[in-house]
């Protein structure tokens, strides 16, 4: 008879081991010793507070029944209703979640909305899916996290691979579930569902705004300056348009693909129109192709990772010939490739500063949804600039008074906010 397995101990914050996670956890850990925060808050802002993985089967169109798996992570409770966008991707994962929940919570304590964060997602690759499966398989997960969210509680987004379509019918699943009209449960719904009209560009254009303003920090303009970009989907496209459309050169671009350059730059409009016809960059004629890898070492003023996470790390943060990164991407830099570009002098504007205009706006129509009382998309966009401007002066002024980098700057001024809220709170009972 073969020995009973031995139980092994699992370690604190095991649950959520991933990569993502220990960049997540690299960060704040590093902020709380630059904030010489008290074990009781770095505990407890540490871990998430909820968690709820889903197994659930889905019908598919050949009659054959699959089980996906799905992801709900809540960071912090103590500032409000929690916040986060859902993603249909292969590798999403309960650790990949609770990183990006975490960094929710910082981007929305640093733009001061009434928010923690969330993240969730479904594993599966969208692209294999039909329509009709997506939606089921939307429709299912919503159900399945009924236990979770709420337009008080928890009300989830867009993010990779799912739009206002998605949003759509996830809010008409939890509206039928509650038998009455509940816009303001979800954001990033489509406009004739009093979706913002703003909110689809929302995120690409916050990223414009920021680089516009550290770049008149630097005393440097948008015109002429040579930017890469990799990923054109929802962010990518709209950071290459505008930039172009501002005067700047976008002389690299990258979909999952792979990339075009062009050292003269590329012709935005026409590169864009290719994608959007074929769903790829692949046989555009315009620029020389390379590899997404490659494209990242471009000779450029300003990178812009808007894809995947991950990408700026130990083996290539030495070769990028850039002055400046702008993540738009969530989490894009690693804690090994951060360190190398903090050495290297090359400034980095994080994640949780640059693409929190997506948020802004999904804050602006749930207003909007509870309220019942819409704005017009121009003044959404007019305060969400003034919201990123306030959002980076507190950044650029921190770093400057204590010395820091902007991305510690950034989580310091987040963390201290979150940290103090906490402590007021107290601890219940
Ligand atoms: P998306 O799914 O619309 O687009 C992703 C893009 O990345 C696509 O063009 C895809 O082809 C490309 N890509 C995938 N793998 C790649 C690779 N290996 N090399 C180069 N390109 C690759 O996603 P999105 O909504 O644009 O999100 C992009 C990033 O921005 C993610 O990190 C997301 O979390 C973050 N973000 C998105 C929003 C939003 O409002 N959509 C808000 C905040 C942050």
């Amino acid at each position: 008879m073969s020995a009973a397995a031995a139980p092994v101990a699992v370690r604190a914050g095991g649950e959520w081991e991933s990569p993502l996670y220990r960049v997540a956890t690299d960060q704040f850990e590093r902020t709380a010793a630059v904030l010489e925060l008290d074990e009781e808050a770095r505990v407890r802002l540490l871990e998430p507070r909820r968690s709820l993985v889903v197994n659930f089967p889905v019908r598919m169109d050949d009659r054959s029944v699959r089980s996906f798996t799905g992801y709900r992570v809540q960071h912090t409770l103590t500032m409000g209703p929690t916040k986060g966008g859902i993603r249909y991707t292969p590798t999403v994962s309960l650790g990949e979640c609770a990183a990006l929940a975490m960094w929710m919570t910082w981007k929305c304590a640093l733009v001061g909305l009434p928010f923690g964060g969330a993240k969730g997602g479904v594993r599966c690759d969208a692209s294999e899916l039909s329509v009709d499966e997506l939606e089921r398989l939307t429709r299912r997960f919503a159900t399945e996290l009924l236990p979770l969210i709420g337009p008080d509680r928890d009300i989830p987004a867009p993010d990779m691979s799912t739009g206002e379509r998605e949003m759509a019918w996830f809010m008409d699943t939890y509206s039928q579930q509650v038998s009455h009209t509940v816009p303001q449960i979800v954001t990033g719904k489509p406009p004739a569902l009093g979706g913002s009209e703003a909110r689809a560009s929302a995120t690409g254009l916050g990223v414009v705004y920021v680089t516009e303003a550290v770049l008149e920090h630097l005393g440097r303009e948008v015109e002429g300056l040579a930017v890469a970009v990799q990923g054109l989907g929802n962010v990518g496209r709209v950071v290459a348009r505008e930039l172009a459309d501002r005067g700047a050169r976008i002389v690299a671009v990258a979909d999952a693909s792979g990339g075009l350059l062009d050292p003269g730059g590329l012709p935005v409009a026409d590169v864009l129109r290719w994608a959007a016809t074929h769903g790829t960059l692949a046989g555009c004629p315009d620029g020389a192709p390379a590899t997404s890898a490659e494209m990242l070492e471009v000779d450029c003023d300003v990178l812009v990772p808007a894809a995947l996470e991950g990408q700026i790390h130990a083996d290539n943060a030495r070769s990028l010939r850039c002055s400046l990164v702008v993540e738009a991407a969530n989490g894009p830099t690693t804690t090994e490739g951060d360190a190398i570009l903090r050495e290297r002098g090359i400034s980095v504007v994080p994640d949780i500063v640059a693409n929190a205009g997506g948020v802004i706006v999904s804050y602006f129509e749930w207003v909007q949804a509870i309220q019942r009382y819409p704005w017009d998309a121009e003044q959404e966009r007019h305060r969400m600039r003034s919201l990123m401007r306030g959002a980076l002066t507190k950044v650029l002024r921190r770093a400057e008074q204590d010395g820091l980098d902007w991305r510690t700057a950034a989580m310091a001024v987040s963390v201290a906010h979150v940290a103090a809220a906490a402590r007021a709170r107290a601890v219940y009972p």
